[in-house]
């Protein structure tokens, strides 16, 4: 198809140049090569003005994606150097086929622009929550971005999901969708397990699909995707429950199968007996308060042979922890870019520093954990 290799190379530099700014690939968004940045005196900050932001953002991110081929176009003038090249002997006619989709998008932008944005798909939508003035809605949302409490979940770069005290935004390049947290019901849709992430964490990871449900009538069902991980978070967050398709199964989160990994073991160690009723003194975990303690850090490994590694001492602390709790401050004291190193790894007491590792968490004698030893 090409005579020149010139624009051979040409073609296959714009194709991935414009796929990288397309698909919002991290190095691309990390040096500012995205819409809103390139033009953000005119579409003004997120933070600022919310709605107003992502109402030109949109808007914009149409018309420069539909520019993308009359620019290429416009490239081969100075990459193209042979007079036999198809794309050299019907200039005209594919400058013609370039121009139409930049000549629909902008009308399509102009109607959306008319009487202040009105008629943006996002107006319209905030338009149901308030006939009467649209831009009250918007102030709303927008104040509530401002606010610290909001939860933010990213999904790669191209969709992000806010939930405020009162609203569930999903984020995308072409769209902007919200639903009243309290007037809607949520489903987990769909899910798709990836062997490894983009970030590099080692594991496999699963992403879902929850579908929003408005119930005022008029308001679209939309689509957010969140990191199976992040679920708890955003249940907590909706403040409802979120219900689950019955052919989905959730993976748990990496925590969750660690706890489980590390209660076994400490099922496996000597049960702890030296201690009186009045050391734990009807008293409840320091971490999550509300599981009794059931686990003291005693020395029962033998771990004089090892180079490199700190030796384990017996803490003086008296029982305070549950099991759960102390394998979540063990998780968060080991490098997370290597959780195979973990069980023989070590740590330190929560409270004097003294080093243990994990055959020596005992569990505690007459305690729901210790009649699980096995
Ligand atoms: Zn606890
Ligand atoms: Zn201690
Ligand atoms: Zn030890």
């Amino acid at each position: 198809m090409f005579d020149s290799t010139s624009m051979l190379i040409y073609t296959l530099f714009y194709i991935i140049v414009s796929a990288c700014f397309v698909f919002r690939t991290t190095e691309f968004v990390s040096n500012g090569l995205t819409v809103e940045n390139l033009f953000e005196t005119y579409i003004g900050k997120e933070f600022d003005a919310f709605v107003t932001h992502h109402i030109k953002r949109t808007a914009l991110t149409v018309i420069v994606h539909s520019c993308i081929p009359f620019v290429y176009l416009l490239g081969t003038l100075i990459a193209n150097d042979s007079e036999t090249e198809f794309v050299y002997r019907h200039f005209y006619e594919l400058c013609c086929l370039a121009l139409l989709p930049i000549i629909c998008c902008c009308s399509v932008v102009f109607k959306w622009m008319s009487n202040d944005w009105a008629n943006h798909p996002l107006a319209l939508l905030l338009n149901r929550y308030d006939p009467a003035d649209w831009k009250l809605v918007a102030n709303e949302i927008s104040t509530e971005y401002q606010c610290l409490q909001k939860l933010t979940l990213s999904c790669g770069t191209l969709t992000r999901t806010i939930v405020t005290n009162n609203w569930v935004i999903s984020v995308k390049s072409h769209s902007v969708c919200v639903a009243k947290k309290m007037e809607s019901s949520f489903m987990v849709y769909s899910s798709d397990d990836h062997s490894s992430t983009l970030d590099g964490t080692p594991g496999s990871v699963q992403f879902i699909n929850i579908q929003v449900i408005p119930i005022r009538a008029r308001v679209k069902s939309f689509f957010i995707r969140i990191k199976t991980e992040d679920f708890k978070t955003l249940e907590e967050k909706i403040g409802q429950p979120i219900q689950i398709a019955n052919n989905i199964k959730l993976q748990r989160s990496r925590t969750e199968r660690f706890i489980e990994v590390f209660r076994d073991q400490v099922c496996q160690n000597p049960v702890y007996t030296n201690f009186t009723a009045a050391d734990l003194d009807d008293s409840t975990c320091a971490g999550c308060l509300v599981n009794p303690p059931d686990v003291k850090l005693t020395k029962c490994c033998d771990d004089t042979e090892i180079p490199d590694m700190p030796n384990c001492t017996s803490c003086q602390c008296r029982p305070m922890w549950c099991v759960d709790c102390m394998a979540k401050w063990y998780e968060s004291r080991q490098p997370q870019n290597n959780p195979t190193m973990w069980l023989s790894s070590k740590c330190t007491c929560p409270l004097c520093r003294r080093v243990f590792c994990i055959l020596d968490v005992c569990p505690l004698a007459n305690t729901e954990l210790a009649q699980q030893t096995s």
